[in-house]
């Protein structure tokens, strides 16, 4: 068993004891993996991150086991609802060894070796996720909780998915930290030789697990990806929030003519071009044009619509707008803007795709609000497709339903 040579906090022998609200113990029951701080009635004392947590019913009977984070709104992230369970490597490997169960279709693959093994919450470990970068894997935590339990995690993923390195990334929140971890640190196995290389439906992509975005590269949208592939033939296209160039790269494939890579960082821009290049002259063909533009998407859609430069089809995904509730009207406005921007540029009959990764904003909401905004713009939608999650990102619980994405031709 491979053991990590940093010293992590370990936990209290102490299990903390905890009683809940009703409406709590009803979510608890019905598997929602989070207890909030403002749903316990009664705690035997205060815990460290990563201490055991058990929650009883009124009846004072068990109701779930969990990771205590004092700091969080989230103070229980919970491993297991209503049947008693040990905490242990051998717990974790039955998670890791299921989730990856699921994922036999992109295991057994030649042509993708990126993808996430563990989606969180949605494969029954709330607060960590682990990706597939070929031979990297990348552990991301959520929560500090996570942290003196990292060897056995560590252990139990070397026997289910056993990777030449692994790295760890921390939530911004955790990356002032006094565990003696930090973002981008190495676990074990080789040195990396950033950036790595992987393949997605074929393509290859050049990543840096240890300081890209996230975990290195948006591995939900790999599906939404693989459509706009199928749409691009002959086409000029303008992919918005670009980051590495994932969708321009499958819209080369597809036999686009043209096109452009937009995203406020010079970083993503300059990877997305090595993307495109890394892929022509084949299975891109050489006569495609690619061409990247760092700035503000709001500015520069503004901009082109100035200059009267029209596109075939705008593809535009941007950031999570809403990461509280109340943030969620600033976001409904800002994929409204998004959307009247993306049609002011794009020729009749063009396609349109918009995305959104705000779990706060339902699918309902986001595609109303799409289809408000081009009635407002005078345009019509007629739709190819909704999309959701894929495979190796599925939905446990009613926030873990974040991704959705419309495909329309517009006239
Ligand atoms: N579509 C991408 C993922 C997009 S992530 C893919 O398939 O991989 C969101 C991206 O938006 C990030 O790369 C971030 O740098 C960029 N971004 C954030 N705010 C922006 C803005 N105002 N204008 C342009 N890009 C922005």
């Amino acid at each position: 068993m491979k053991k990590l040579t940093i010293d992590l906090p370990q936990i209290s022998k102490k299990r903390i004891a905890i009683h809940v609200t009703r409406a709590a113990e009803r979510a608890i029951r019905g598997g929602h993996p989070w207890l909030f701080e403002n749903a316990i009635l009664k705690q035997s004392h205060q815990g460290k991150a990563g201490d055991l947590a058990v929650i009883f019913d009124k009846d004072r009977k068990f109701l779930g086991i969990g990771l205590y984070d004092p700091d969080s709104m989230i103070r229980v992230q919970i491993l297991r609802a209503l049947k008693p369970a040990t905490i242990n490597q051998q717990f974790f490997e039955e998670k890791l060894g299921a989730a990856h169960q699921r994922r036999a279709p992109l295991r057994d693959s030649d042509h993708t070796n990126g993808y996430r093994l563990l989606h969180g919450e949605n494969d029954g470990m709330p607060g960590i996720i682990i990706d597939r970068y070929a031979e990297t894997t990348v552990i991301k935590l959520y929560t500090p909780a996570w942290i003196p339990h990292l060897n056995d995690v560590v252990a139990a993923l070397e026997r289910v998915f056993p990777a030449k390195s692994l790295v760890l990334r921390l939530s911004g929140k955790m990356k002032d930290n006094p565990f003696g971890v930090f973002d981008g640190m190495l676990l074990h196995g080789e040195k990396l030789e950033s950036p790595i290389i992987f393949l997605e439906n074929g393509l290859k992509f050049e990543t840096d697990p240890q300081m890209g975005q996230k975990t290195g590269f948006f591995l939900d949208q790999r599906e939404n990806r693989a459509r706009v592939e199928e749409l691009a033939k002959g086409k000029s296209v303008l992919n918005v929030f670009s980051y590495t160039g994932g969708f321009s790269v499958y819209a080369g494939r597809g036999g686009a003519k043209e096109v452009v890579s937009l995203d406020a960082s010079k970083i993503a821009t300059e990877v997305a071009e090595r993307n495109f290049s890394l892929n022509q002259p084949a299975p891109i063909a050489k006569s495609c044009s690619h061409k990247s533009v760092t700035g503000d998407a709001f500015e520069l859609m503004t901009k082109m619509k100035k200059q009267c430069r029209l596109f075939d089809m705008v593809i535009i995904d941007p950031p999570s707008f809403a990461h509280k509730n109340s943030q969620v009207e600033g976001a409904i406005r800002a994929y409204k803007k998004l959307t009247r921007l993306g049609l002011e540029i794009l020729v009749p009959n063009g396609v349109f795709v918009q995305a959104s990764c705000s779990s706060r904003v339902g699918s309902e909401l986001f595609f109303d609000t799409i289809y408000l905004a081009a009635r407002q713009s005078g345009r019509r939608l007629n739709e190819i497709e909704r999309s959701g999650h894929a495979l190796d990102h599925p939905i446990g619980f009613a926030e873990g339903e974040y991704l959705k994405c419309l495909f329309a031709v517009v006239l």
